[in-house]
């Protein structure tokens, strides 16, 4: 997609794109929903507003490796950093480190590269695991992000949605984020079934949405927002637990919800 269709009213009615091989592709859409994480071109392209913003402070590095066995998730909670392991398929694991952009900047202003940045901030976070890694085999190339937003944007406008990273973004030392979107796409997909079936007015049944995205994010956006700024490691952890115990709560109210379009599936 590389751009919305409107109509005199500027409201959006489709988009404009190319198809695999480049031709150009134009589609007509009574909404369009943007899902296009975080750098998305949908809530660009609308100027959707920045509702609410948390400091922005975190980095995030990650690379895959293998070559050693991996025995299972493990994390490492040091002064400024948090590092850790999640073994992964064909006997990789995806190892990641997070810190304040500030420290990752100057690592990697020092270091000749990417990869010497990394492995020095593992070194400094995980010191354990760095040296293990001595032995294991690097499969992929060393990514991530200096500076992560904290952001909470408008979720919807005339004939325009957005779920999951789209909507809102939070840095990623809560590796947490899969089942936001997710549960954005139930909820927008309840209040469109409404507004276009005819049940509830547009504006009511998405202001709806938005309420309910903004009211099941609160607790878990403040608590990243806190564990970005990086605490001392014992008031760290005490929010990891928090953090935990929040994921849990939010896991059981999405189980508690009931299953879309059930009615419809019962009478097929
Ligand atoms: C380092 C890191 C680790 C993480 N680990 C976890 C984890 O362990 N568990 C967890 O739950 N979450 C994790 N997250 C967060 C999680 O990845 C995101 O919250 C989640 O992927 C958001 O899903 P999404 O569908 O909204 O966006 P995305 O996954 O970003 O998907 C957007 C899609 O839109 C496509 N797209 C973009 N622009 C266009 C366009 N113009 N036209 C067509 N298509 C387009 C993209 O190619 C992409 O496929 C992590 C994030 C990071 C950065």
């Amino acid at each position: 997609m590389t751009g919305l269709r409107r109509d005199g009213r500027d409201r959006v009615v489709g988009v404009q794109g190319h198809d695999r091989a480049g031709a150009p592709v134009e589609l007509g859409a009574r909404w369009v929903v943007g899902a296009d994480g975080l750098p998305s071109r949908v809530a660009r392209s609308v100027g959707a507003a920045i509702n609410q913003v948390g400091r922005a402070g975190g980095a995030t590095q990650y690379a895959y490796y293998t070559g050693i066995p991996w025995s299972g998730i493990e994390f490492f909670v040091a002064a400024r950093s948090f590092a850790g392991v999640f073994p992964t398929h064909h006997g990789q694991a995806c190892i990641w480190v997070c810190a304040p952009a500030a420290d990752a900047g100057a690592v990697r202003r020092r270091a000749g590269s990417r990869v010497e940045a990394f492995g020095e901030l593992l070194e400094r976070s995980a010191p354990p695991l760095a040296e293990r890694l001595g032995q294991a085999r690097r499969t992929s190339p060393v990514q991530g992000m200096l500076r992560q937003p904290n952001q909470l944007r408008q979720a919807f406008g005339p004939g325009w949605a957005l779920v999951g990273d789209a909507g809102y973004y939070r840095d990623a030392v809560t590796a947490y984020g899969i089942s936001d979107a997710f549960r954005d796409a139930e909820l927008l997909a309840a209040a469109l079934d409404q507004a276009l079936g005819g049940e509830a007015e547009e504006t009511t049944a998405l202001a709806a949405y938005q309420r309910q995205r903004d009211q099941a994010l609160e607790e878990i956006f403040e608590l990243t927002c806190r564990l970005a700024a990086y605490p001392p490691v014992p008031r760290f952890i005490e929010l990891q637990k928090q953090l935990s115990a929040a994921i849990d709560k939010e896991a059981a109210a999405l189980a508690a919800r009931p299953v879309p379009a059930e009615r419809l599936l019962a009478t097929a």
